[in-house]
C-alpha cells in the first residue's frame, strides 16, 4: 500500500493510542496525554513508513535533489538492495532483533515494520515491487492486487484504517463506564 497508509496503519495498531493500548490506552490521564505525550504512536507511524523510506524514499530524495523531480524510472540498484532488506522475513527478523536488543520498549511500535510488510503481500501484484518476502533465499513472491492498479484495494485499505479506530474508540469509551 502507499506509505502514508502504512504509518497510519502501523500507529492504528502498534501503539498504545491505538489498538495495542486495548481498552487502557496510553496512559491513566486519558484525555490530557492523548497524541503528545504517546511516543510509541509517533515511534509506531515511523517503523510503518521505514522499509519504504529507507529504499525507495532515498531515490525520490536524491533524485528531488538532482532537479529530476520524482522519477519511478531509473532506481539504482542498490535502492532494490535496501527494498529486498526492508521488505523480506530475513531482513526484518534481524533488524527487529537488534532495535530490541538496542532498546526493549521498541518491540511494540517496530512491530509496525512487519505490519507493513504483511500488507504490502496481498497489495503489490507481480513486477519489480512484488514483495520479496523470501529474498535472499528465493525470488518467490505472492502475485497479489496492486493497490494502484485496483482502487478498491486502496479505498478497502483506508476503510478499515477507519473501522480500526472506530473499534480504539468503542474500547476507551466502554472502560469509561465501567
Ligand atoms: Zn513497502
Amino acid at each position: 500500500m502507499d506509505t502514508l497508509f502504512h504509518g497510519v496503519l502501523g500507529a492504528t495498531l502498534c501503539s498504545r493510542t491505538g489498538l495495542a493500548g486495548g481498552r487502557r490506552g496510553p496512559g491513566s490521564d486519558f484525555k490530557r496525554r492523548w497524541l503528545f505525550s504517546d511516543w510509541t504512536l509517533w515511534a509506531a507511524f515511523f517503523f510503518g513508513i521505514f522499509p519504504d523510506l529507507a529504499s525507495l524514499g532515498i531515490h525520490f530524495m536524491m533524485d528531488a535533489f538532482a532537479g529530476n523531480g520524482v522519477r519511478w524510472h531509473g532506481i539504482p540498484d542498490f535502492v532494490f538492495f535496501l527494498y529486498n532488506v526492508t521488505h523480506s522475513l530475513l531482513g526484518i527478523a534481524v533488524c527487529y532483533g537488534l532495535l530490541v536488543a538496542w532498546k526493549r520498549a521498541l518491540w511494540l511500535p517496530a512491530l509496525a515494520w512487519p505490519v507493513h510488510v504483511l500488507s504490502d503481500v496481498p497489495t503489490h501484484g507481480d513486477g519489480r515491487f512484488i514483495t520479496p518476502i523470501l529474498w535472499p533465499f528465493s525470488d518467490w513472491g505472492f502475485s497479489g492486487w496492486s493497490w494502484w492498479v485496483h482502487p478498491q484495494v486502496f479505498f478497502g485499505g483506508w476503510i478499515l484504517v477507519a473501522v480500526l479506530w472506530l473499534l480504539v474508540i468503542v474500547l476507551r469509551l466502554t472502560r469509561r463506564k465501567t
